[in-house]
């Protein structure tokens, strides 16, 4: 049995080694290391994939996040909501360019951006609301847009965990996270569900002047070489990832499914346990387990915790803090904010590993493992 981890990207890598070796070599050959051919070809196809007009590749996640916030042209003291139960780095990017980032409550089955506290947050100062796509199910669209159109907001998703997920509008329509509000964001961060082979973003736009805006901006703000028109960054896409990024994307469907498979054998064996809920995935999305999340209820999560490190199972808590309580947001918090829902997930969450090469013995040792504790 290979080794248990959080993911196992070398078991992965071996099943496609000859292609990614094969790419990775015509790069170097081609010596075209920044804005190579791969990167464009790397974009029509995710572009394709997504059935997005515009996917504009760049350095990370974290990075296209704050490309989007820069293009939509937000002034100094604007307010962007977002939820209090996410990686950092989406909060990160909204201080880092002088907003005010506001957090709002999350939905307790699915861990997404609760609407109503969405709703709570709106002020007259509110410009954009960014959802994300926590662990690899989709945030709750329709009421997004709903109240994005009723009080002109932008949205930005950050589906840097959920790309290849689904949303269904209750008319049927069916949308690709990431597609669906003004700008997408995603991360190829290796253990994401699309990883490369060290750092990569994108961003997706249906609209063709922000995605000129984008693709300026991700380039020190020049359409024409050394003509500045706006200040911009640098955050590019290397050639050897897009190279690898081009070989992966279309495993990403069946890397999916894997995931989801693999999901639910944890279901199976794990449902009947009292103090456990396995987790739930809310009518309008498929889930593609970016993370496998278990709630723990009556605070045995950390002795459960304890007992899986024992016995040599990986796990993780993602996340132990929620962002309110965070030294860096001190400055963005009010004694009046309450978030009782992210506070109490943050000492209930315990993810298992999850990945694309979980085997029946390796579940079965890991769900073993967890209901010896509760026995
Ligand atoms: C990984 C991640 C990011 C950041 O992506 P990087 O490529 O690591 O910068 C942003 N948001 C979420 C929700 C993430 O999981």
């Amino acid at each position: 049995m290979n080794p248990l981890q959080m993911v196992d990207l070398k078991s992965q890598y071996q099943r496609i080694k000859p292609e990614i070796d094969g790419a990775i070599q015509g790069v170097i050959d081609s010596c075209q290391f920044v804005k190579g051919a791969e990167v464009k070809a790397f974009e029509q196809e995710l572009a394709q994939y997504l059935k997005v007009k515009h996917a504009i590749a760049c350095g990370n996640g974290t990075d296209a996040l704050q490309v989007a916030i820069m293009a939509l042209g937000l002034k100094p003291g604007d307010e962007v909501i977002t939820t209090d139960f996410t990686f950092i780095a989406t909060v990160e990017v909204i201080a880092l360019l002088g907003l005010k980032p506001v957090l709002a409550d999350i939905n307790p089955a699915t861990f997404n951006i609760d609407i109503e506290s969405v709703k709570r947050a709106i002020t007259p100062r509110t410009k954009a609301i960014v959802p994300v796509h926590l662990f690899g199910q989709c945030a709750d669209m329709e009421p997004l847009l709903q109240l994005a159109e009723k009080y002109g907001l932008y949205i930005v998703e950050d589906t840097a965990q959920g790309l290849g997920a689904e949303y269904r509008f209750s008319d049927g329509t069916v949308r690709k996270a990431g597609t669906i509000g003004t700008i997408g964001c995603t991360s190829f961060f290796p253990s994401k569900n699309l990883g490369c082979y060290g750092d990569g973003g994108a961003l997706f736009t249906n609209d063709d002047q922000l995605a000129e805006q984008i693709r300026c901006l991700t380039n020190h703000g020049m359409k024409v070489r050394y003509h500045h028109d706006m200040i911009g960054v640098n955050s590019r896409l290397d050639t050897i990832q897009a190279a690898i990024l081009r070989v992966k994307l279309p495993h990403l469907d069946e890397y999916n499914r894997a995931r989801r498979t693999a999901a639910g054998k944890y279901n199976a064996a794990l449902s009947e346990i009292s103090d456990i809920e396995t987790p739930a995935t809310a009518a309008f999305t498929n889930h593609i387990f970016h993370q496998y999340t278990l709630k723990v209820k009556n605070g045995r999560r950390n002795a459960l915790k304890r007992h899986l490190d024992e016995q040599g199972i990986p796990n993780m808590i993602y996340y132990p803090i929620p962002l309110h309580q965070q030294k860096a947001f001190a400055p963005y918090v009010t004694e009046n904010d309450k978030f009782p829902i992210s506070e109490a997930i943050c000492d209930e969450v315990l993810s298992l590993p999850m990945h694309t090469e979980l085997s029946d013995e390796q579940i079965e040792r890991i769900t073993a493992a967890v209901k010896a504790f509760f026995s």
